[in-house]
């Protein structure tokens, strides 16, 4: 199961103390990050004028796309024949961060009536199995595709009980908080691959 999230605190404030700030992550140097230090204070970025055209995703153009990477071990923990769901490569700050592909190279908008209704489904399971792990607070489930152009949908879980890691900016926390040690993430990747293969499909861890 998790790591509560007193035990967490505690892997916070034994690496920097009660009172400690956790080490900045590099996202105040992405060129998406919306605001910059000027003068001493934090404003919006100067909006750029549109491009000409959106710039290619992995899997369009000349950028291809890691299809194969995605539907095996050690990344895939569980897939039926149209879904593959995929954990991180190590444990990050977050409890649990899953995605969940269609194992064909598709975008959402390619589902047809009969996959969208099979996303729907396996998106209630994924995110009820997720969100009844202990001290978990919430699932929250995202699909962006502004880097890659196969659908993957986000499901981060988030710590119950952290009073300002919520909503979009707990996703900032993945970088900052302790990770939970191997065994214990390994065992939380089972104990959702299993729940899932009962529904439909084979665990794969
Ligand atoms: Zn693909």
């Amino acid at each position: 199961m998790p790591l509560s999230p007193e035990e967490i605190y505690a892997k916070v404030v034994e690496q920097v103390g009660p009172e400690g700030r956790l080490p900045m992550p590099p996202v105040t140097e992405w060129d998406i990050f919306p605001w910059e230090p000027v003068d001493g204070t934090w404003l919006p970025k100067v909006v750029r004028p549109p491009l000409e055209a959106e710039p290619p995703r992995w899997g369009e153009g000349d950028k291809p796309c890691q299809c194969e990477r995605t539907d095996e071990p050690p990344h895939a923990i569980w897939r039926n024949d149209r879904w593959v769901v995929t954990s991180r490569d190590e444990p990050t700050g977050m409890p649990l961060i899953l995605l969940l592909h269609s194992r064909e190279h598709m975008d959402l908008a390619d589902l047809d009536d009969d996959m969208a209704a099979e996303y729907g489904r396996i998106q209630v399971w994924l995110h009820r199995i997720m969100a009844n792990l202990p001290h978990i607070g919430r699932v929250h489930v995202n699909r962006w595709g502004d880097g890659g152009s196969h659908l993957h949908v986000w499901f981060i879980a988030r710590y119950a009980r952290f009073p300002h890691i919520l909503g979009s900016f707990a996703v900032e926390w993945d970088e900052m908080l302790p990770p939970p040690p191997g065994d214990v993430w390994r065992a939380d990747l089972k104990y959702v691959a299993d729940r899932m293969a009962n529904h439909d499909g084979v665990s794969l861890i």
